[in-house]
């Protein structure tokens, strides 16, 4: 706090998971020896940059960007890139965190970090987009690598962005590497990258509710926000999973379809011309498009999926799920849930599946693709996918059990931040203090 005081998405992120490691570290008394939690929250390297690019007027822009390189004790950092105008240090600080501990619970070896800028490509050309990532990589490529930081995607960053970063790399360094992840299916890319995180989302709430409840997706009400990369493959899944899935929003606000959401029509909209999900109402008749997106969470349903962004559900909006019969929270985006909601879901006894577990999926097939990359080969969807369902099973079996060791059965989100972060502080203490 007294280093980072005005960060206060970064201090949310580290007062939730230190709040919840108080058992693990009492049962580890070299971790405080060793000062794990001390180097756990100071990033080991954190770079900010300008970002300077021409628009289509001919007009010099600039913008700011970031690379928080976390924790590299168990593999190369590793996580994505955002572009947004809400992008800080504070939000990459919070995401790159986070990434330590989801990337340890896929059990794989990847390190965590995260970057992005505060460009807006929100109605910028494809040649604005282009410039702008060329520019972006121009400096990011001196401090990444395929065997030191791995970046991906993460909002508004997806296989465009990444073919034009991708391509940067290559031209600047004459490397042909999987430097990124995420790349097109023509370029070292790995099917099933694009579905992972919603279809990983599904995966993880389905293994939850059959071990904690035996149910299932099959027949329930579900509400989900957003409707970019995450929302739209984890409706998908739902959908085949049985489950009704009757809103998805966008920054503006959100659609109500009672009979389900038709996501053919989604898809084009948002995958087709990068539309308004306003223009689903006008195109499905019966759906409703409500202004402003924070009240998806009216909607009453058995089954929430947050997959927008940040601090999406307040304790309010926390309180309205529960009071309509809501049980179930998963989150596809990261930190989508305030402290406030949080507190709410535990003393309402919801099956609460928290980001760093249930969104795992995306960064476990980036952690393929870089394996395929590494062989140089691909493997088939079917392959992928089932690599998928199995490590999302895994992370709900590793985080019950963990969360039976610290006396706290069934907490998905003690479990989480036990796991995750138990095999990263094992390793720092082995590899000596730095
Ligand atoms: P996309 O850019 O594809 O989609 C983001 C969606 O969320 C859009 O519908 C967007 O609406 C909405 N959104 C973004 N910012 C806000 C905001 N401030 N308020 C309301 N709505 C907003 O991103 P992704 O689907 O990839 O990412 C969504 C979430 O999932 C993020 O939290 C991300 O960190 C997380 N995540 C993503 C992974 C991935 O593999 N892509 C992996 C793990 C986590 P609009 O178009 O109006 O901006």
């Amino acid at each position: 706090e007294r280093r980072d005081g005005d960060q206060p998405e970064f201090l949310q992120a580290v007062r939730e998971v230190f709040e919840s490691l108080e058992p693990v570290v009492a049962k580890h008394p070299e971790y405080e020896r060793n000062g794990v939690l001390e180097r756990f929250v100071e990033p080991e390297r954190v770079v900010k940059f300008r970002i300077a690019w021409t628009d289509d007027e001919g007009r010099v822009q600039v913008n700011r960007g970031y690379r928080v390189q976390f924790n590299s004790a168990i593999g190369p950092y590793k996580g994505g890139l955002r572009f947004h105008p809400t992008v800080n240090e504070s939000v990459i600080k919070f995401l790159g965190f986070e990434q330590i501990l989801k990337n340890s619970l896929t059990g794989l070896p990847m390190g965590g970090g995260k970057g992005g800028s505060d460009f807006d490509p929100k109605g910028r050309s494809d040649g604005e987009v282009m410039r702008f990532c060329q520019a972006f990589m121009t400096e990011l490529q001196r401090h990444i690598g395929q065997f030191t930081d791995v970046p991906a995607g993460d909002i508004n960053v997806g296989a465009r962005e990444i073919g034009y970063l991708f391509g940067q790399y290559k031209r600047i360094r004459d490397e042909y590497s999987g430097v990124l992840t995420g790349k097109g299916l023509e370029f070292g890319g790995s099917l099933a990258r694009t579905e992972a995180t919603g279809y990983g989302l599904c995966y993880y709430t389905q293994e939850a509710l059959r071990v904690l409840r035996n149910d299932s997706f099959q027949g329930k009400t579900v509400v989900v926000s957003g409707s970019g990369n995450v929302a739209i493959f984890a409706i998908e899944k739902a959908q085949r999973l049985g489950a009704k899935v009757v809103t998805c929003s966008d920054s503006n606000g959100y659609v109500y379809d009672p009979k389900g959401i038709d996501l053919d029509v989604v898809k084009d909209i948002k995958l087709g011309h990068r539309g308004r999900i306003k223009e689903y109402a006008e195109r499905v008749p019966g759906s409703e498009y409500h202004e402003g997106c924070r009240d998806v969470w009216t909607v009453p349903c058995d089954i929430a999926l947050p997959c927008a962004t940040q601090n999406e559900i307040d304790g309010e909006s926390a309180r309205t799920l529960v009071d309509n019969g809501c049980t179930v929270v998963c989150e596809g985006a990261n930190m989508p849930s305030t402290p406030e909601a949080i507190a709410v879901y535990q003393g309402a006894k919801l099956l609460y599946g928290p980001a760093k577990a249930a969104n795992a999926g995306g960064v476990a097939v980036s952690g393929l693709e870089m394996s395929q990359n590494s062989y140089r080969l691909s493997w088939t969807f079917d392959e992928v996918d089932a690599k998928l369902k199995q490590i999302m099973e895994d992370i709900v079996a590793n985080s019950l059990d963990a969360a039976k060791e610290y006396g706290r059965e069934g907490d998905l989100m003690l479990g989480a931040n036990a796991a995750g972060f138990v095999k990263v502080a094992n390793a720092m203490v082995a590899q000596g203090i730095f």
